[in-house]
C-alpha cells in the first residue's frame, strides 16, 4: 500500500521552511490505518518486547494499538508535569532551548525489553532522549518503531547503535 499517498504534506507548518508530515489523513483512511498497524506489529513481534513505550503525543496513537495487538503493556512517555505519580525525567536539547520528558518510575521493571514508538523520526533527539531515560531505569531497548523517517536528518545515528530501527515511510 502507498502510505505516502495517505500522508498530507503541509508546507511551512509550524514555521516557515518546515514540511509537516500530517498523519491525520492516514488515520482517517481505515485500510491505511489497519495496514500501518499490521506492518508495525509484524516488525515489532520479531523484537519480542515486553512493553511498548509511546512518546507524547502521536506516539500514543500508534503505540497503544500496537501494544494491544501484541498483547503487551503500554507506558506513556510524557512532557514535563503531566504524569501524576513519581517519575524519572530527562532533559534534552531542542533547536532552540530544552525540553523534558518523564515516565512513571513504576511503568516497567528493570530488565524489561522496551519498544519505543513515535509517529516520526526527524533529528532523533526525542527518541534518543527516551532511550536514555529507559536505559537509566535499567530496562533494555528492544528497538524503535516509527511510521515516518526523515532520512536526510540522519536521526538514526543518534539512536543506540545496536538497536533495531524500523520505519514504514521514508522521505
Ligand atoms: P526529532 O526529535 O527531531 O526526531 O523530532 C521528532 C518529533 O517531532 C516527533 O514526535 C514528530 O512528531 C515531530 N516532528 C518533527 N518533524 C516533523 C515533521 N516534519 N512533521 C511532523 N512532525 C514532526
Amino acid at each position: 500500500m502507498d502510505l505516502k499517498a495517505l500522508i498530507r504534506d503541509v508546507p511551512d507548518f509550524p514555521k516557515p521552511g518546515i514540511m509537516y508530515r500530517d498523519i491525520t489523513t492516514l488515520l482517517k483512511n481505515s485500510e491505511g490505518l489497519s495496514y500501518t498497524l499490521d506492518q508495525m506489529a509484524a516488525k515489532a513481534t520479531e523484537l519480542a518486547p515486553d512493553v511498548i513505550v509511546g512518546i507524547e503525543s502521536r506516539g500514543f496513537i500508534f503505540g497503544m494499538p500496537l501494544a494491544y495487538k501484541l498483547g503487551k503493556s503500554f507506558a506513556p512517555v510524557r512532557k514535563s508535569g503531566k504524569l501524576p505519580a513519581p517519575v524519572h525525567a530527562i532533559s534534552y536539547d531542542l533547536e532552540y532551548g530544552q525540553d523534558r520528558l518523564e515516565v512513571h518510575q513504576d511503568a516497567f521493571t528493570a530488565g524489561s525489553r522496551v519498544l519505543i514508538v513515535d509517529d516520526l523520526l526527524a533529528t532523533g533527539g526525542t527518541a534518543a532522549a527516551t532511550a536514555q531515560l529507559i536505559q537509566q531505569m535499567g530496562a533494555e531497548i528492544a528497538g524503535f518503531s516509527f511510521v515516518i523517517e526523515l532520512a536526510g536528518l540522519q536521526g538514526r545515528q543518534k539512536l543506540p547503535g545496536q538497536a533495531s530501527v524500523s520505519s514504514l515511510v521514508v522521505y
